[in-house]
């Protein structure tokens, strides 16, 4: 067995692999970019290795200083994660020329699956069901456009050297296949510096299927049964799920055995997926099935796999690589339970899924009922721009899917991230979505009811009430008569926007000017803005004070002059809003504390008004 591994890859993988490594005495080395010197995965191994600048060409792709870093801190071999180098044939044939053990498969191995088209006639030949479609040299685009109306419309132009979802092309009619082809073409040699497609027949109501397979180096090859991968936003996996719902025991035969072919046909050794596109408009049948790709390293979503089967995949690949033997075989495999995965990410669906970068000021993921976490960021580090913005992943165990999902689903309500926003909220929506509950899933769910499910959740009002009531000082509601339906109002800032609230009872300040309130898997800032009490007034209730740090941009009241309940007192400048502050009752302004220009910390007095006499 290697006694020490240096992992080439960053973030929740890193740390996973080093979770594994750890506990089987292994020692572990890091490496990082300028961007994760205070990185998770740095704090997690034994040692770790600066390889250079934060963009991932200069660090993480930069296999010579990787291998430089092995040999330098004395690692025995690599374990490449996924994304980055790990499917890199050059790169593992030059780990193994430099002498370390490579924690995958041979290159040779690597190689015969990197290209779709080569892939799927290699799958073929060995009486693997492909999708049906044209894998051919010539790339004539008369040719291409011919063979699309042999398959028959729809058709999807994909680049043999795609990945990502990226490269891909649907085409509904022969009158759009020319300009499909060429956006598809150029776009593949931009991202990929190869322009061959292959054409696919588009499959209707799509499931993405995949068979974890497992090999080693002395000819034994297993799987590790399915997974189901169906909800995808853009061609990219979303929520993961072990095993498959609807799969019934002839199909799962059918299709693992295939997948088992499929890793024979290339001296299939270490951890790989052999992924799958059903047709799902009639229900999962082996003979509506079809091979896409192998993807030849650990995926994304292997930890409901190791969920359902209780094997460490991980474990299994540092065993492999050592040269020792799979620990079970095929006949001590079986399913137990159902798992499910959710894949966090820092970004805000309300914006369009744009990327959430900055401090995890708060970080805090639900653990639920024997619920597993894999992340590679802490509450108090950072999300930069510079990498993948998937901060976790957040899987669930049960005994049904159902169990499973509702498990998964209140991880993610207890979880809460700020100021960085997450996808929690949708992710919550995905698993609540009627299709998903009831197991009907095709890749195109989210597509159609995506903007339902990204639409920002409101706070509710109660937890609302609960939150503002911890930033009332006792004293501010002396007037509100408890016991009573209260129809005392005070304005608050939710998230910087002024937000009406009706208080229930005694406020319980103790000082604080905002709190952060967390629901359903979102985060909101809740802030001290003014109370209006009705009717009584309580001794500090004609205090004027500054909602939060800001300038004064305009006074409209002097000393001593006679104001009435709601009329306009000053305005202040405060996280790129103006607010006005007004008068609470009638009464006369006693005192007034600030000028135009100035700045106010939180909480300042800026006025006082006397009530006038009831
Ligand atoms: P990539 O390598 O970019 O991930 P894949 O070939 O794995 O590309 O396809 C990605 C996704 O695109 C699949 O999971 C599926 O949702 C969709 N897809 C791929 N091929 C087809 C097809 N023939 N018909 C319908 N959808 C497809």
């Amino acid at each position: 067995m290697i006694q020490s591994l240096l992992i080439a890859n960053r973030g929740e993988i890193a740390c996973r692999v080093i979770r594994t490594a750890r506990r089987m005495g292994i020692r572990t080395v890091a490496v990082y970019s300028d961007a994760d010197a205070k990185a998770l995965h740095v704090r997690s191994a034994d040692e770790a290795v600066h390889i250079g600048p934060s963009p991932a060409a200069e660090s993480y792709l930069r296999g010579d200083r990787i291998i430089e870093a092995a040999l330098a801190s004395g690692a025995e071999a690599i374990h490449p994660g996924y994304g980055f180098l790990s499917e890199n044939a050059a790169f593992a044939q030059a780990v193994i020329d430099a002498g370390l053990f490579w924690v995958g498969p041979r290159p040779a191995s690597i190689e015969a699956m990197g290209l779709k088209d080569a892939a799927k006639k290699l799958m073929a030949a060995v009486g693997v069901p492909v999708t049906p479609g044209y894998m051919g040299e010539n790339q004539d685009p008369d040719v291409l456009e011919a063979e699309a109306g042999k398959i028959g419309y729809p058709v999807l132009i994909k680049a043999v050297a795609g990945g990502g979802g990226k490269g891909m092309r649907l085409v509904e009619r022969a009158a759009d296949f020319a300009d499909a082809l060429a956006s598809c073409q150029r776009e593949a040699a931009s991202s990929f510096g190869n322009d061959h497609v292959l054409i696919e027949k588009y499959i209707q109501s799509p499931r993405h299927i995949e068979v974890q397979v497992f090999g080693d180096s002395h000819g034994n090859v297993v799987h590790l049964f399915e997974r189901d991968c169906s909800l995808q936003r853009r061609h990219q996996k979303v929520i993961e799920e072990a095993p498959a719902p609807g799969m019934d025991a002839a199909t799962r035969e059918a299709i693992c055995a295939a997948a088992v072919r499929a890793a024979r046909a290339v001296d299939y050794q270490g951890a790989g997926t052999i992924e799958f596109i059903a047709d799902g408009s009639k229900g999962l049948s082996a003979d509506r099935i079809w091979f896409m790709e192998m993807n030849t390293r650990l995926q994304v979503e292997h930890p409901v796999t190791e969920e359902i089967t209780g094997v460490d995949l991980v474990e299994w690949q540092l065993r492999v690589a050592s040269g020792e033997p799979l620990p079970k075989r095929q006949g001590e495999l079986s399913i137990n339970g159902w798992a499910m995965e959710a894949r966090l990410y820092a970004e805000d669906p309300a914006k369009g899924f744009l990327p959430s970068i900055g401090m995890l000021e708060l970080f805090e993921l639900g653990e639920g009922q024997g619920g597993r976490i894999d992340t590679g960021v802490f509450e108090g580090g950072a999300v930069t721009p510079f990498y993948d913005p998937m901060i976790a992943k957040l899987i669930a165990r049960g005994d049904t899917r159902g169990e499973a999902r509702e498990r998964l689903s209140a991880m993610l309500g207890d979880s809460a991230v700020w100021p960085v926003r997450t996808n929690a909220a949708f992710l919550i929506e995905a698993l609540g979505h009627p299709d998903f509950v009831a197991g009907k899933v095709d890749t195109g769910l989210i597509g159609r009811d995506g903007e339902a499910l990204s639409a920002d959740p409101e706070p509710s009002a109660e937890m609302l009430a609960d939150a503002a009531q911890a930033l009332v000082p006792p004293t501010l509601v002396q007037g509100f008569r408890l016991n009573a339906p209260s129809r005392d109002v005070a304005t608050f800032l939710l998230d910087g926007e002024p937000v009406e609230i009706a208080l229930a009872g005694q406020g319980s300040c103790e000082g604080e000017t905002s709190v952060l309130v967390a629901e359903s898997g979102k985060v909101w800032q809740l802030q001290r803005w003014r109370v209006d009490g009705a009717g009584h007034h309580g001794a500090h209730d004609g205090e004027i004070l500054s909602p939060m740090p800001g300038k004064v941009i305009a006074v409209e009241v002097a000393e001593g002059q006679a104001v009435t309940k709601g009329q306009k007192l000053l305005t202040l400048e405060a996280m790129k809003m103006e607010h006005t502050l007004t008068a609470p009752f009638d009464g006369t302004v006693a005192q007034l504390t600030v000028a135009a220009g100035d700045h106010v910390q939180v909480e300042a007095l800026l006025a006082r008004i006397e009530p006038s006499e009831e």
